[in-house]
């Protein structure tokens, strides 16, 4: 493309976003510098991003002051401590109140899409993970349970929907790419695979599973997630989906202890 309709381009997009400004960006590290541009690097010329990554958002910050950022560091048991570093460099380099620095725990699935493996935190170590990070003051958020007016995720709410870059629609972050997963497209009002469609808000919502309506966490509880939950129901799954940390073994007890202690301290 001629320099010149690139240039103009990036202008536009740079006005437009400016006049309208989104709300939340989310941007994701694959982990501290070295792990990240050894997993993401530029797919022709292998050239490290973490630098680019770390000026944009110093960009974002400086250009779009109303915009929250949500950067993402993606970790499993082999690199846990890179959220910390991640978070303490993002502080020290960037160090701004509208960013907010979060892990986003990996899952990996074995070949099948049955069950989760290794080096992936299991739902209840996710559990007990967020536990300490949150009762230690790592991660901003409470162990107490919040009751959310919509239940889950993008995948589950009727009107939400993922575009691509083709203007293809999915239901969900998983799906993303995955052409056997489109549910339409944005220039055509019908629902192309139907049953992908409904499986996700009906088939696998709280109200039709069994565990979760007689369950003592429920409404509290946001409930699970769709995309696991299809691999359960038709696909012979076998993951453990349960999101509230006071239902991980031992942890109701420790909940309730970081409770008593936060209410006889105030
Ligand atoms: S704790 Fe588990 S079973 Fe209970 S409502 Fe939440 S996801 Fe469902
Ligand atoms: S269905 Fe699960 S994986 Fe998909 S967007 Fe919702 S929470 Fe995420």
């Amino acid at each position: 493309m001629p320099v010149l309709i690139l240039f103009c381009l990036k202008k536009f997009y740079r006005t437009a976003i400016k006049k309208y400004p989104l709300d939340i960006i989310q941007i994701t590290l694959d982990g501290q510098k070295e792990r990240h541009n050894h997993l993401r690097s530029l797919k022709k010329s292998l050239k490290p991003t973490f630098d680019i990554i770390v000026s944009n958002i110093k960009n974002i910050v400086r250009e779009l002051t109303t915009t929250k950022i949500h950067i993402r560091v993606n970790i499993d048991k082999t690199n846990l401590d890179d959220f910390f570093i991640v978070k303490k460099f993002i502080e020290t380099e960037v160090g701004s109140s509208n960013i907010i620095v979060y892990p986003g725990i990996i899952r990996l699935e074995n070949d099948s899409k049955t069950n989760l493996v290794e080096p992936s935190f299991s739902r209840w170590e996710t559990a007990e993970l967020l536990f300490n990070l949150f009762s230690n003051g790592d991660l901003n958020g409470s162990i107490y349970p919040t009751l959310h007016k919509a239940k889950t995720c993008c995948a589950m709410c009727v009107n939400s929907f993922i575009i691509g870059p083709y203007g293809e629609i999915y239901k969900c972050w998983n799906d993303v790419s995955d052409e056997t997963k489109i549910v339409g497209y944005i220039n055509d009002p019908k629902i192309k695979n139907p049953q992908i469609f409904y499986r996700y808000h009906t088939a696998c919502a709280w109200y039709n599973d069994k565990e979760c309506r007689d369950c003592f966490f429920l409404p509290i509880c946001n409930g699970k997630c769709a995309w696991y939950g299809e691999r359960n129901l038709f696909h012979g799954g076998k993951y453990n989906l349960c999101q509230c940390m006071q239902k991980a073994p031992d942890l109701l007890n420790n909940c309730l202890e970081a409770y008593y202690n936060k209410i006889t301290k105030s």
